[in-house]
């Protein structure tokens, strides 16, 4: 019998199906730009289209398809893979096989190793991820003798920064100083200085960090003669959030297809939050006039995914924007309860607030996992997470990066990145002092050997270590040289540094057990992968995102509810969303109360929070919250009141509601300022 078809593309509106039938059937499409707000199927109409293409002939292997995250390109793999199997009735897999699908940076590490001969990189080149460049970064000023000479000089994170803005943005240092860290503008001359020894050091080093993945591949792909080869091993190039990109990444877009062929890029200019990485809007504005043949441009108003009144609250906040954002979405899903924007006392009832409230929605119907609690930044929902787990509220967190920053982990990966590539000084001076008896000087007189070797192993083996180390030393040689030894046995080759690691684990560290569960869970992912290279560079530039209230991987069939940073929603939704802290000082946050730009990244921001709610918002008011400060102020507890993005005139959109527990009320505790503030407000409007 033949399995029941149907038309997964019926469904499409006009304009996505415009967009996804553009060109099909010609050799090579004209390029494309889809703009359009929140919600209203970009990403989906992107997943339709490599299925479209797929379905006329498309070959899998020659799609690009550049996302946010590597869950987004699993995703995309997916929900086109669910198109074709509509359509073919269940005769192909799942996912689409999308091999080139991935993050600009992930696709990045991949063609530089595939091209590492052609333009004089060593393939066996490490990756850096941030906090090792930072800490190169700090080397490389104490050594050009920086730390001493001047003591006010920007500290090493602040100096990456600003690199990393000057490569990422395509920008001289100078105009990067005035525009960005105008308090740096003095060090010119000395940054300058520095950033050359940093480039040295990582070519002496051979190890790359996140811009030269970047960088290097923009450079292949304006290159006259890899430019073409490069661009050419592609037929379609399709990248989601192109709001996000920054200049260097749209270079290579253009390098790798100067006439646009092929190209389809889609985003929403509402929702650029990532300037302060060098992203800028300006890539989908001026995208019409990259290439050599005209741009189409579709717009979709239609959102298909929150109800009207959320929808209505999200249009005021970024009408409101100092930019216009010239969109208005609209949605035939009405519902007749508002938004909530939620007074509360302080953070430990926001936290109390939510759980209840978490709890009413699943009595309701609503999973946990369509809900969802965003924040601004990782360390708010800390007061949350405990009273999660005091109520034994499964839930995982997404944004932080908390699985790479563990000593542990980081221990284990420096084994191997070491073992990979021993002039990486960064791993080897980890590794070298997990050994007794080897402290700093040691292991600085043995990388300076391996740099000066012709044979890195050579340097290694012939090593005359402290004595008294010699039996830890040695069993560190044989790992090493069972790591280094040719032959393909990854995923063993973790295992072999695991049992290396843990003895030393047991002796560094009082809660050695769950340190191993981690290092057990690093080994699963390790299974994933074909390469050491190839685990070691995904996991650098795409760590586990995720961390919950236990060991292990979270369990992917379990109810639990998703806490995120708002930067790491982006393009998600669920059923209910809680948005924390909607305050002045946290959104805009603190920080960002400066330039009026700055200001406007954060209203967007709460833009994206907000438009990732399908059914149920609630913005949650906290009076007062405590805030970490790095100023000599310290730690303290601010009154707050509710975001300036909200204002006065947008109270109609919002069901206000006014938490007062009872001790609360028995205690008679004076009214919050900003229950006070409202309900003036209140008694004003009622006279307009
Ligand atoms: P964001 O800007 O947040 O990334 P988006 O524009 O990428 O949003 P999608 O995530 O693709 O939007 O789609 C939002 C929701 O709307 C999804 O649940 C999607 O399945 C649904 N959707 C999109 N197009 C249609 C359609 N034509 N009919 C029904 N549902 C649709
Ligand atoms: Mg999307």
């Amino acid at each position: 019998a033949v399995p029941p078809v149907d038309d997964p593309f019926a469904s499409l509106n006009p304009e996505q199906r415009a967009a996804v039938e553009h060109d099909i059937g010609t050799p090579a499409s004209r390029p494309l730009l889809v703009v359009a707000g929140a919600g209203s199927g970009k990403t989906s109409t992107l997943a339709h289209r490599v299925a479209r293409l797929i379905l006329e002939g498309a070959d899998p292997q020659r799609i690009l398809l550049l996302t946010f995250s590597r869950r987004a390109a699993n995703e995309m793999g997916q929900r086109a893979g669910n198109v074709l199997q509509r359509i073919m009735g269940g005769r192909t897999e799942g996912a689409a096989s999308l091999p080139w699908a991935g993050t600009f940076h992930g696709i990045g590490a991949r063609l530089l190793r595939e091209f590492s001969g052609r333009i004089g990189l060593d393939e066996s080149f490490t990756i850096h991820d941030r906090g090792d460049s930072e800490d190169l970064m700090g080397l490389v000023r104490h050594e050009i003798g920086l730390t001493q000479t001047a003591k006010r000089f920007p500290l090493k994170g602040t100096c990456l920064s600003i690199y990393s803005r000057v490569v990422n943005a395509r920008e001289p240092l100078d105009l990067v100083l005035q525009g960005s860290f105008p308090w740096c503008c003095e060090w010119e001359p000395q940054l300058k200085r520095l950033f050359g020894a940093y480039v040295d050091a990582k070519q002496e080093q051979n190890v790359l960090d996140y811009d030269d993945l970047l960088l290097f591949w923009a450079e292949m792909a304006s290159d006259p003669e890899l430019g073409p080869e490069i661009g050419g091993l592609f037929d379609h190039v399709l990248v989601d959030e192109y709001q996000d990109t920054n200049r260097l990444q749209a270079a290579i877009i253009t390098g790798m297809k100067p006439d646009g062929a092929g190209v389809m890029v889609v985003g929403d200019d509402a929702q650029s939050i990532y300037s302060f990485r060098g992203a800028t809007v300006r890539n989908i504005l001026d995208f019409p006039g990259q290439f050599s043949q005209p741009v189409r441009t579709i717009t979709l108003d239609r959102n298909y995914r929150s109800t009207q009144p959320i929808l209505d609250a999200s249009n005021a906040v970024i009408a409101a924007a100092l930019e216009r954002h010239a969109k208005t979405l609209w949605t035939d899903k009405a519902a007749s309860s508002l938004p909530q924007l939620v007074l509360i006392p302080d953070e430990a009832e926001q936290a109390r607030w939510v759980c209840k409230r978490v709890l009413e929605h699943r009595e309701a119907g609503i999973k946990l996992t369509a809900q969802a609690v965003l924040f601004r930044a990782a360390s708010h929902s800390a007061t949350l997470e405990l009273e999660l787990m005091r109520r034994n509220i499964p839930f995982v967190k997404f944004g932080g990066l908390k699985f790479l920053e563990a000593s542990h982990i980081k221990d284990v990966l420096a084994a191997l990145r070491f073992a990979q590539n021993p002039n990486g000084r960064m791993a080897g001076f980890r590794v070298l002092q997990l050994i007794p008896g080897i402290g700093p000087a040691t292991a600085t007189r043995l990388l300076d050997a391996v740099a000066e070797a012709p044979e890195a192993g050579d340097a290694v083996e012939a090593f005359a270590a402290p004595n008294k180390s010699q039996g830890d030393w040695q069993a560190f040689v044989t790992l090493y040289r069972r790591l280094r030894a040719p032959g393909l046995r990854w995923p063993a080759d973790i295992e072999l540094v695991r049992d290396w690691y843990l003895p030393h684990l047991e002796r560094l560290h009082d809660d050695a057990g769950v340190r191993a569960a981690d290092v057990a869970q690093l080994a699963a992912l390790a299974g994933g992968h074909g390469t050491r290279e190839s685990f070691l560079a995904e996991i650098t530039l795409d760590p586990p995102e995720a961390t919950s209230d236990r060991a292990g991987p979270p369990l992917l069939d379990e109810d639990y509810l998703v806490l995120s940073t708002i930067h790491s929603s982006k393009g998600q939704e669920w059923t209910s969303v809680h948005v924390l802290n909607a305050v002045d000082g946290c959104i805009p946050s603190d920080m960002s109360t400066g330039s009026a730009e700055d200001i406007e990244e954060e209203r967007r921001l709460l833009y994206v929070a907000m438009t990732r709610a399908r059914e149920h918002l609630h913005l949650v008011v906290p009076n007062r919250f405590f805030i970490k400060q790095q100023s000599q102020m310290g730690d303290r507890h601010v009154y707050a009141a509710r975001t300036r993005f909200v204002t006065p005139a947008m109270l109609k959109h919002f069901e206000e509601c006014v938490w007062i527990t009872a001790e609360m009320a028995k205690s008679k505790t004076p009214m919050p300022e900003s229950v006070r503030m409202l309900v003036r407000e209140r008694a004003r409007n009622a006279w307009k």
